[in-house]
């Protein structure tokens, strides 16, 4: 507990472990550009920086003993020179150099018979168009960007020759589209004892418009041993991958009930956030438990837990204010979480309601009731 721990990122991922960290006494230092992030006022050591930065990167953590991060695209060679000086960094930058480039993820997936669906990696746009004058691409296929994508930037689903033309220029990898009934998550962690635990695996349902994840559904509706599968699959990738903290892992279920694995992310995930309200130990706390070699703590639950992300209303761009939330803050199993952006804008993450019933059937009516009714607007 005497140690010096910092985090890269201030956004809502950062404020939850914040919220976490102040419950066991823990203060935290916060690394974020923006000194309007959910983070800033909430942090006794917020230091306002890029965290692309190679020297803001490492003047930040030199003063640590250790680093972990809520975000991905950091700068990568300054955590590699911290570890080098003999700074902790949790989960490993050899993970995060992994997971920041879609080709290298997915050749890992390969690589170490993870069931991933069939790519090919292209270094740009000219090399795609040339390699299709001697192979054809079964359509549909999809194309992502290798890096700098997130939430849907960068992935688009190619259903013909003609879609090439709006891709932008870049590496990129094109995948076999899957036909998936749904999308499911598991979050991992793994400690340095090597006590690993697992979160039930839910299942994200996406907004058809935005391609977001709209509600989050544990325990999923998915049989048991597909349960269990997609557990050994998500503790399987974290030992091979070595993790130290969490990860959480995206996949597919196909209609023949194959599994696929989407991608990785090493951090707190969208899809843990029911964990709060729904388990003895939320995702935010067991991050803290796992990368600073605390026992981790239970995670099972045992009632229907539905997550609802609020997001910016469309063409409403400014001043934030959450139409109707008086009408649900202090209703009995529904716990509403804003994360203080000042500013909304289409789609941005600025919130969530996570509802607990007895029943999957309820559970769901209610969350669909809170999302047509609470709605993210600019004054
Ligand atoms: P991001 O890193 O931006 O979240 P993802 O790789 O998760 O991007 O893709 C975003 C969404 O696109 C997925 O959640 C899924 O709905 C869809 N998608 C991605 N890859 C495939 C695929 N190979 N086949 C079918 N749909 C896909």
């Amino acid at each position: 507990m005497d140690r010096k721990v910092g985090i890269i990122g201030g956004g809502q991922l950062g404020k939850m472990i914040l919220d976490e960290a102040s419950k066991i006494g823990l203060s935290l230092s916060i690394l974020d550009l923006s000194n309007e992030s959910p983070c800033c006022n909430l942090s006794n050591n917020f230091v306002q920086g890029d965290f692309n930065d190679y020297d803001t990167v490492i003047n930040f953590g030199e003063k640590h003993d250790l680093i972990s991060y809520e975000i991905e695209h950091i700068n990568i060679d300054a955590l590699d020179t911290l570890v080098k000086n003999g700074i902790e960094v949790q989960p490993s930058p050899k993970i995060l150099r992994i997971i920041q480039d879609k080709n290298l993820q997915k050749s890992f997936f390969k690589k170490n018979n993870f069931p991933t669906s069939n790519f090919t990696f292209f270094k740009s746009k000219n090399e795609l168009i040339n390699s299709l004058k001697k192979d054809n691409l079964n359509f549909p296929c999809v194309w992502k960007k290798t890096r700098f994508g997130y939430d849907g930037y960068g992935v688009k689903v190619l259903k013909s020759f003609n879609d090439i033309s709006d891709i932008v220029d870049s590496e990129m990898i094109i995948e076999d589209f899957v036909p998936f009934t749904k999308e499911l998550s598991v979050i991992v962690a793994l400690n340095k004892n090597g006590d690993l635990k697992t979160y039930e695996t839910v299942e994200m349902e996406f907004n058809s418009n935005s391609n977001q994840v709209e509600f989050v559904i544990s325990p999923a509706n998915i049989s048991e041993k597909i349960n269990q599968r997609a557990k050994k699959i998500a503790s399987d990738l974290a030992k091979k991958i070595n993790l130290i903290g969490l990860l959480a892992v995206e996949m597919f279920l196909t209609n023949d009930g194959e599994i696929l694995i989407n991608e990785i992310a090493p951090r707190p995930h969208n899809s843990g956030h029911f964990s709060i309200d729904a388990c003895p130990t939320s995702q935010f706390k067991q991050h803290i438990n796992s990368i600073m070699n605390f026992k981790l703590g239970e995670t099972s639950h045992k009632r229907c837990a539905i997550m609802i992300n609020l997001v910016g209303e469309k063409s409403h761009i400014g001043k934030v204010k959450y139409e109707n939330i008086d009408l649900i803050k202090d209703q009995k199993d529904v716990f509403v979480h804003l994360y203080g952006k000042k500013i909304t804008r289409p789609n941005r993450k600025m919130g969530h309601v996570t509802v607990i019933c007895d029943t999957f059937v309820k559970a769901y009516k209610k969350a669909k009731e809170i999302k047509e009714i609470i709605k993210v607007k600019s004054f």
